[in-house]
């Protein structure tokens, strides 16, 4: 892609408007653009992110098990006076008429809608057990939108919901959902802790919030120290086998937001050394709840014994959009972000630095095919700007790599390669860049 011809409004100064780094970064990288509070355009560079973020979050969910359909943003009322939440949900919910006067609303989360989907699709255990997912956009008319995509009105969410025949088969599955956020979060370079927590208006009797330690955070958290060094599952996770010693081994060290925090246990369990006591980013939920949502809804199966029953469910969120948030705030440094490979926009920005330049040009269009061919994404800096701005630009956007090209190396044979993340740099002809980008 070349630059000279791309949607990428950079910022110099840093926006009053912006408190924390990764929204200030956001902003200055030219990756969203705020249209109304808390509602922002996704511009190309951003979209790109957002897009390999959605990607790591298919791929561990299509691997758990999980099965994507898309649902509507719009929702009837209707559905949820079924479930007694249209008047309890309150004024986070956006409520809208259309032209026949029939009430409708952009949904904030979706556990009517695929409880009607489900009981109207699948009747039997034979099915069983089934989990359904969306990535699609969520609309909650927060009293504070703020930092940015942290805590948009419209935002993009990963919900996922399980329905099992009973109990013991929905904490398996709640059990895989965990053991897939685990694994997700990890591969975008994050480190979520899995914390016990409250069950808020969606109830149940189960429920992890995945918090990613952030001193920006909202919510305050105590955990064990030993949480921050668990390995991670490996994609070789067994999902059809028993995964209870790998989820006890995650929530045997005391880990809990504030709102369930026990003081008195954490003084009790956890050693003074080994407390952290942190501010965290919520990207994820899990809920199991039963029935909570089947029994208003008679979203029931048929059982091997021929009798029906209301099916167990769980829900499952991600807040896609607010990860961009969460990762900028993991890594950045002050000259701008730092992607992690698994989502950066592109892999390469190539910079010219002599654009008109036969041979520069020449070398820059040689190694932008090379790269392509190698299936490396390459920006291509082409604009006839100065050096300092170029590279000020570059950093700022934080692509993993920098393959820069101008006419003094280009005398001794050489390019150079800079690592964005460690600044080191390396002069390096063509061919041997191609090798160390392979
Ligand atoms: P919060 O406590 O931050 O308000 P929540 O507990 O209300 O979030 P959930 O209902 O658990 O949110 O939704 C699933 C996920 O969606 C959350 O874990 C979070 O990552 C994301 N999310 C929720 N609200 C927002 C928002 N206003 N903007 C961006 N992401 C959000
Ligand atoms: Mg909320
Ligand atoms: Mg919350
Ligand atoms: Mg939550």
């Amino acid at each position: 892609m070349r630059l000279s011809q791309y949607l990428l409004p950079t910022l110099k100064e840093n926006p009053a408007e912006a408190q924390i780094a990764s929204h200030r970064l956001m902003l200055r990288a030219g990756l969203i653009r705020q249209e109304a509070a808390g509602i922002y355009a996704w511009l190309p560079l951003g979209l790109r992110v957002l897009r390999n973020v959605e990607r790591v979050v298919r791929e561990e969910m299509d691997r758990a098990g999980a099965v994507e359909l898309l649902m509507p943003t719009l929702q009837l009322a209707e559905l949820w006076r079924e479930s007694g939440r249209y008047d309890a949900y309150g004024p986070e919910m956006l409520r809208i008429r259309d032209r026949h006067e029939r009430e409708l609303l952009y949904g904030p989360t979706n556990e009517e809608m695929v409880a009607e989907i489900f009981r109207a699709c699948v009747h039997s255990w034979r099915n069983l057990p089934m989990t359904l997912y969306q990535v699609q956009w969520k609309f909650r008319d927060e009293q504070r939108p703020r930092f940015g995509v942290m805590r948009g009105r419209e935002f993009l969410m990963k919900d996922a919901y399980s329905f099992d025949l009973d109990e013991a088969a929905a904490r398996r599955s709640y059990q895989r959902m965990f053991v897939a956020y685990l694994r997700m979060f990890a591969r975008m370079g994050l480190r979520a802790i899995p914390m016990r927590a409250e069950t808020g208006p969606i109830g149940g009797d189960l429920s992890h919030e995945f918090i990613v330690l952030a001193q920006t955070g909202e919510s305050a958290v105590y955990c064990d120290k030993a949480l921050l060094q668990l390995p991670v599952p490996g994609e070789d996770v067994d999902y059809a086998g028993d995964l209870s010693p790998l989820i006890a081994q995650w929530i045997a060290p005391y880990a809990a937001t504030g709102d369930v925090h026990d003081a008195a246990r954490f003084e009790r369990e956890v050693p003074d050394a080994q407390r952290v006591l942190a501010r965290g980013i919520e990207v994820g939920q899990i809920f199991y709840y039963g029935t909570k949502y089947s029994l208003p809804m008679k979203a029931h199966v048929t059982g091997p014994d021929g009798a029906e029953r209301p099916i167990h469910g769980g829900c499952y969120g991600v807040g896609v959009s607010r990860l961009l948030g969460a990762i900028i705030e993991a890594s950045h440094d002050e000259h701008g972000i730092v992607w992690p490979e698994a989502v950066a926009p592109y892999r390469v920005g190539l910079v010219n630095l002599k654009v008109g330049d036969a041979r520069t040009d020449a070398i820059c269009a040689m190694l932008k095919d090379q790269l392509a061919q190698a299936g490396t994404e390459v920006l291509y800096d082409d604009t006839d700007e100065r050096p300092g701005a170029k590279f000020a630009r570059m950093d700022l956007i934080g692509l993993p790599w920098q393959l820069i090209v101008g006419p003094r190396g280009l005398e001794t044979g050489t390019v150079e390669l800079k690592h964005r993340a460690s600044s080191e740099r390396r002069e390096l002809t063509a061919e041997a860049v191609l090798q160390a980008l392979a």
